[in-house]
């Protein structure tokens, strides 16, 4: 059976960091397989659900290079979720409630008052149909719980957390639909991943309990549950849930130049027992990516440990990859000159300054200043300018080391520091090369 998996955002904000890595392993778990990776819009809550999001997502995913092989969105396929509602009903698997907010708060009170779980004492289904009758005519519409089967453990071999095991009298029945007839999140995913054949869902450790209460509604819908795994959850670097990396989405990354590769490596890896690599090639990620290596303790994301690997990137990417992002003018040769230097490829408009200039050298005394005037009148082109200059001016001044080739960097470049002289120099020319020598020379 072709592996099928799925990513099921609700469209009520842009993908944070914790979606995307959700996503990416749902991409790579697919991929690895050779099988589909699914889009399902989860925007059943009209309410919170926002189209602009919807777009948001797409584009995001396109950034990150995580197209889906398909797409559904829950809005249209309501009738679905009412077919499996009235079968399941019909069958007696679900059943109306009317108990209020306030009511159903001041239970878990008295339960928890007396040490006890705060599970739904199951009121509802004890009603006659009388009093349920009562319940309507005094304008009350109920809400509707999906009945567990208490006979039986649900257990499950999860990908990552391993056998796990849930007694369905210890979980309360799950409300599925709410007093105005609009969907809860149980089960109308229940229902769309059986109808587009998800084999694999791979979600946040928070859906645990979710998902030994939806095993039991595929099983009441007649279909084999899919495969799950849960992955621990991601925390901020200060090593708690951290409201910050909630609201970083991923047009935050994209604004401070972060490019997508980097996240990527970044987030296919963090928690695992796999290094952390600046790997810019996908197909290593999927070959390598394994659920087995995924651990059961948060994963901490650490943005200095994201810059760090998007630099490493940066410095890997190729001129055609950058081309249409870097100043005009800017070729090839001046990319791999300027390129080990940068932390963003957006720094490379700096360097490029650099070379078209102008340059504004520090103010230089005396003696440097006749050391850059030399400097000038010994220039000659070759193609290896900045070999043939140094060497003849150690050999005409006796200068080496940083007073040889800081004062030329220096009146060449404005900077102390930069990319490699020797990849420099043939990008300034000739003339202008001359030209920035002499005016430190003489200033
Ligand atoms: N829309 C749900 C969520 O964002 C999907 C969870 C799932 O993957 O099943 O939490």
């Amino acid at each position: 059976m072709t592996t099928v998996t799925r990513f099921a955002p609700s469209p009520t904000g842009r993908l944070h960091v914790g979606n995307v890595r959700t996503a990416l392993h749902n991409w790579l778990l697919a991929r690895k397989a050779g099988g589909k990776f699914l889009l399902r819009i989860d925007d059943t809550d009209a309410e919170r659900s926002r189209e602009e999001y919807v777009e948001a997502i797409r584009e995001d995913l396109a950034w990150l290079g995580l197209t889906p092989d398909g797409e559904e969105r829950q809005s249209e396929r309501l009738p679905l979720y009412d077919e499996a509602f009235e079968k399941l009903r019909g069958e007696g698997r679900v059943y109306p409630a009317y108990e209020t907010q306030q009511e159903l708060e001041l239970k878990r009170k008295i339960q928890l008052g007396r040490g006890l779980p705060p599970i739904y004492d199951r009121a509802a289904l004890k009603l006659t149909d009388a009093e349920r009758a009562a319940k309507e005519v005094g304008g009350i519409a109920p809400h509707w719980r999906f009945k567990l089967d208490h006979d039986e453990a649900i257990t499950w071999d999860d990908g990552v957390r391993g056998l796990q095991k849930f007694d369905p009298a210890q979980l309360s029945d799950p409300v599925i639909r709410r007093a105005d007839g609009s969907w809860l999140y149980m089960l109308p995913s229940a229902v769309d991943d059986i109808a587009m054949g998800v084999t694999d869902v791979l979600r946040g450790e928070d859906h645990v309990s979710n998902t030994a209460t939806q095993i039991q509604m595929f099983t009441a819908l007649h279909a084999a549950p899919p495969r799950f795994a849960h992955e621990a959850l991601l925390v901020g670097s200060e090593g708690k849930l951290s409201k910050r990396l909630g609201s970083l989405g991923c047009d935050t990354f994209r604004e401070r130049g972060i490019e997508p590769e980097a996240l990527v490596a970044l987030l296919a890896r963090l928690g695992t027992s796999q290094p952390v690599e600046p790997i810019a090639a996908r197909e290593t990620l999927v070959n390598t990516f394994d659920l087995s290596t995924f651990g059961r303790a948060p994963a901490r994301f650490d943005d200095a440990e994201l810059d760090r690997i998007n630099a490493a990137i940066v410095h890997q990417l190729d001129f055609a990859d950058v081309a249409d992002r870097l100043p005009e003018g800017m070729d090839a040769a001046a990319w791999h000159a300027i390129r080990p230097n940068l932390e963003t490829v957006a720094g490379a408009s700096d360097w490029w300054q650099v070379v078209t200039g102008p340059v504004a050298p520090p103010a230089f005394d005396d003696e440097t200043r006749a050391y850059l005037a030399a400097a000038a009148d010994a220039l000659a082109w070759s193609d290896t300018p900045w070999a043939d200059l140094t060497a003849s001016l150690k050999a005409s001044t006796g200068r080496k080391g940083k007073a040889l080739f800081l004062p030329l960097r220096q009146a060449l470049t404005g900077r102390d520091h930069g990319p490699d002289m020797a990849e420099l120099l043939p990008l300034i020319g000739e003339d202008e090369a001359r030209r920035r020598l002499r005016t430190a020379g003489t200033a």
